[in-house]
């Protein structure tokens, strides 16, 4: 998200841009997502509910992502929903492919199978989603992203002299059906069970780790569960048919039904250190965006989608500015 919509605001502005993409398709996460682009209503509720982010970071996307929101539809990008059915929240959900086909095409040729080489030229943006893939191995989670980001910005720009914000073992993400459930792309959305709220959580061994306070997007949960859990409910739901029919472990149990759950990484909340117009903190001729970016979620949970927008323009119009 954050590349593509960088370098189709570069291309906007009369420069061309080169596009360099690890993985063999375009799209990235963005691609798997729900692709509900947000932030939260209140200004007052995104500091509360992310309190340790860096402030002007999250000011500049709170501030800016309406706008930028703009920007996406003056290319063309219909979305499905003006609203995010959150009462908490503000945005627009886009159906993925469809706002990626708009993306790319605005973007022009983009080189797939090509992972950043060491000796890029600067002016550079790093945008290749964080470390997902390196955290969910290093922790033995799941791995609920794109299979491709795995740390390259991260690496390359800490190389360099950049620095790291707080929060580098945070992640955004869900539980999921712990295997031997079998969890393909497409339902990384379908399967994620959400409704851990009105369940009793149990460790692996049965010790009872309910939290007194959940949050609405149960990211907490997420990472509190760790590699196994279990999650015990009454009554069952679609979410646990769904976990049910991939092949997870529910089973019968004194409170009812226990669902044997996995914590899975989706993208990262520390990285990168940057300013507000996303250049590296530390390392010239650097900019980043995305999730690449670190300290803006830090302590709760935002739009990951949001900051690649609204960073991705950030680090365009910086160098286009020159
Ligand atoms: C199932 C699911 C549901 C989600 N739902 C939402 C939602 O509703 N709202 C929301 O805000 N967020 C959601 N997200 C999170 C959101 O998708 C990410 O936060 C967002 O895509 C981050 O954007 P990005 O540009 O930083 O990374 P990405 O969109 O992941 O793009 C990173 C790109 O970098 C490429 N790359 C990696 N390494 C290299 C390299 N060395 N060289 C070149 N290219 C490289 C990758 O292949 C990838 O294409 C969801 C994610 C998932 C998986």
């Amino acid at each position: 998200m954050a590349g593509l919509v960088a370098a189709a605001r570069l291309r906007e502005l009369g420069h061309e841009p080169r596009v360099l993409e690890k993985g063999t398709r375009v799209g990235g996460s963005m691609l798997l997502s729900s692709c509900v682009v947000w932030r939260h209503l209140e200004w007052d509720r995104f500091r509360a509910e992310c309190p340790d982010g860096d402030e002007p970071l999250q000011r500049l996307i709170w501030e800016r992502l309406d706008d930028a929101l703009g920007w996406l539809e003056s290319l063309g990008a219909e979305p499905v929903w003006r609203d995010t059915e959150n009462p908490l929240t503000t945005g627009r959900r886009y159906e993925a492919s469809a706002l990626t086909r708009v993306l790319a095409d605005a973007t022009g040729e983009i080189e797939l199978e090509t992972p950043l080489p060491n000796d890029a030229e600067p002016p550079l943006i790093l945008a290749t989603g964080g470390f997902p893939g390196r955290l969910a191995r290093e922790r033995d989670l799941l791995l609920r992203a794109n299979p491709w980001s795995a740390g390259d910005g991260l690496d390359y720009a800490v190389a360099r002299g950049a620095g790291t914000t707080a929060g580098m073992d945070e992640f955004y993400g869900r539980a999921m059906p712990a295997p031997p459930a079998r969890i393909r792309e497409e339902d990384f959305v379908p399967l994620a069970q959400l409704y851990g709220r009105e369940a009793r959580i149990f460790t692996d061994d049965w010790s009872e780790i309910t939290p007194r306070r959940v949050a609405w997007h149960e990211n907490d949960l997420a990472q509190m569960i760790g590699r196994r859990a279990w999650y015990c409910v009454a009554e069952t739901n679609d979410r646990i048919e769904a976990a049910r029919a991939a092949g997870g472990t529910v089973i019968d149990q004194e409170f009812g039904l226990a669902v044997h759950v996995a914590g899975a990484v989706t993208h990262t909340i520390g990285g990168l250190q940057v300013d507000s117009e996303a250049r590296i903190t530390g390392a010239d001729g650097l900019w980043a965006a995305g999730v690449d970016v670190g300290g803006i979620a830090t302590g709760g949970y935002s739009s990951g989608l949001a900051q690649a927008l609204v960073l991705g323009l950030a680090a365009a119009e910086s160098i286009a500015a020159g």
